[in-house]
């Protein structure tokens, strides 16, 4: 299939490059072009000027920019004019449910197809191609263009109508948020106590109150202090805001997802706009004065 990609952040690169190596006949865009330049040396990659130009002749489009925001304001900038009826646009992003729905009506009226598919499993499941795909939108569409997602998925689960993606997204995302920073309180409180985090992890990791916080983000990016940055903590802040909104609207009493949201607001706040997901920890360990290494 001939597919346009647009944007080539973190996760976006190692997906365009598996969507290429699947054998589509890849286009891509990025707003900062310097970025897409060096990408499609990679391989036999077209790089359009415009996104507009990105766009023309594809029978896919695959969007993944930070919010749906920035999603809506590319496809508003003369985009969605220029997309040919009968394509299907697929949302990588992890959007909002709301700005899916409007950005879907107004491309239906194109006759082309909305999927919102946020994706999980970081940049390396994005390396891999095994990445989980959570899917909004209509189940004939995502047949259609099953195998673009399968070059980079691999379990790609239909959710439910345009939205339900991005909502069971932020949900995982908010889950994420709290483990990360659970864990973090436990063990700072623990290492104060004179437990060795690598202990704890020991027995954490072998009882009920592991998760992949626990088994994963910690032993390979806390205790090594590498904190690589893969997922920036802006993101992740917007994606619990998005999951704090979803229960507000749905008057779900949701006390620990609203905190969630306000601790990676305020985490991002004092680490900065490149900081990575997992260095909130890293505010725990001001605060509580101790080091998990
Ligand atoms: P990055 O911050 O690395 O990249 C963001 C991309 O969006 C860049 O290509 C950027 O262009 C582009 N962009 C942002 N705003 C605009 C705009 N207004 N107009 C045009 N382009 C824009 O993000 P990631 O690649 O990490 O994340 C992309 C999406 O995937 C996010 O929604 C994120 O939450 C989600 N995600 C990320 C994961 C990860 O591990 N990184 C894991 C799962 C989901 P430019 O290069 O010019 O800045």
């Amino acid at each position: 299939m001939r597919v346009a990609f647009l944007g080539l952040g973190a996760i976006g690169r190692p997906m365009a490059l598996r969507i290429a190596r699947a054998g589509h006949q890849l286009t891509v865009w990025n707003r900062t072009a310097k970025r897409a330049d060096d990408f499609a040396r990679a391989g036999d990659i077209a790089v359009a000027p415009t996104p507009m130009d990105a766009v023309r002749d594809a029978d896919v489009i695959v969007t993944c920019l930070s919010t749906s925001a920035d999603v809506e304001e590319v496809l508003n900038d003369g985009v969605f004019e220029a997309i040919t009826h009968g394509t299907t646009l697929i949302d990588c992003t992890s959007g909002d449910p709301a700005t899916s729905r409007r950005i879907a009506a107004r491309l239906a009226a194109w006759n082309v197809a909305f999927i919102d598919a946020p994706v999980s499993g970081g940049v390396k499941g994005a390396e891999e191609g095994t990445l989980t795909v959570m899917c909004g939108g209509e189940a004939d569409a995502l047949e259609r263009v099953r195998p673009v997602i399968e070059a980079f998925g691999k379990k790609i689960v239909h959710c439910g109508p345009v939205g339900a993606g991005d909502a069971v997204k932020a949900m995982n995302q908010a889950l994420l948020a709290l483990t990360i920073w659970g864990t973090g309180e436990a063990l700072v409180a623990l290492a104060k106590l004179g437990v060795a985090p690598q202990v704890a992890l020991e027995v954490i990791n072998s009882s009920s109150g592991r998760s992949n916080a626990s088994m994963n983000l910690f032993p390979e990016r806390v205790l090594t202090r590498a904190f690589p940055r893969t997922f920036r903590l802006a993101l992740l802040d917007k994606d619990v805001r998005i999951a704090a909104q979803i229960a507000r609207d749905e008057k779900v009493p949701s006390p620990l997802v609203q905190l969630a949201a306000d601790l990676c607001t305020l985490s991002h706040v004092d680490l900065g706009e490149e900081a990575d997901h997992v260095e909130m920890v890293k505010v725990i360990e001001r605060w509580g004065q101790a080091e998990v290494q």
